[in-house]
């Protein structure tokens, strides 16, 4: 057969797009990036802001250190390139989820504004929802959920933010949750309260 482009049968106008996935799953997609120090309370609240998401019909996508540190991140340690490249590909990752019309919830310390400025850069200002989980190095330390902050005291960790590496307060969240001060579910609600007027459907 003749190569001309009359024979060239292009398939991307029977693809679905972004607008039209969020058409068929009736909300609007984002990415809500938590970032806080280690025991602030990104995994508790972003599973409960997945939670209270999911009850009212939105379908989520949790990415945290439990499925990317043990799968497509397996290979990254915690040095400075390291994790700047953990959080590339996490950016990635979830513009994959977000272009398939899925709100993606990730829960990363992700310490400096460089590497939160990469992510947003890569997602899109327009789609990224920065969410500061605050609270005080004292009290994540005496929360101390995994043991860490006692090996990192220790020196059985290095580089551990919050004790011998920086972490750099957003200087303009969209949402800030002190977690010194609201409950679980205060904190939740507060998120809520800023996220649904966002990705509730509205036709055009
Ligand atoms: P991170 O993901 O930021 O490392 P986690 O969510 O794993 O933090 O751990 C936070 C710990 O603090 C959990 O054990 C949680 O139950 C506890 N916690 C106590 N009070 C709060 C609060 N008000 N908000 C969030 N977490 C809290």
């Amino acid at each position: 057969m003749k190569d001309n482009k009359n024979n060239i049968h292009p398939v991307f106008d029977k693809i679905l797009n972004r607008p039209d996935k969020e058409k068929l799953l009736k909300q609007h997609s984002r990415v809500i990036w938590l970032t806080g120090l280690s025991g602030s309370g990104k995994t508790t609240i972003g599973r409960h802001i997945e939670m209270e998401l999911n009850k009212r019909g939105y379908l989520t996508q949790v990415l945290d250190g439990d499925n990317i540190r043990t799968g497509i991140n397996s290979n990254l340690g915690f040095s400075e390139t390291d994790r700047h490249e953990n959080i590339r590909r996490i950016a990635e990752v979830s513009k994959l989820f977000m272009n398939c019309g899925i709100i993606c919830i990730n829960s990363f310390i992700s310490p400096t504004r460089e590497m939160r400025h990469m992510a947003m850069k890569i997602i899109g200002k327009e789609n990224f929802i920065e969410v500061y989980i605050n609270a005080p190095l004292e009290v994540c330390e005496s929360r101390d959920v995994k043991g860490l902050y006692q090996k990192a005291r220790r020196g059985e960790i290095k580089n551990f933010t919050g004790i011998d590496a920086p972490f750099e307060p957003p200087l303009n969240p969209d949402i800030e949750l002190k977690t010194d001060e609201l409950t679980v579910e205060e904190s939740a609600k507060k998120a809520l309260d800023y996220i649904l007027p966002i990705i509730i459907y509205k036709s055009t």
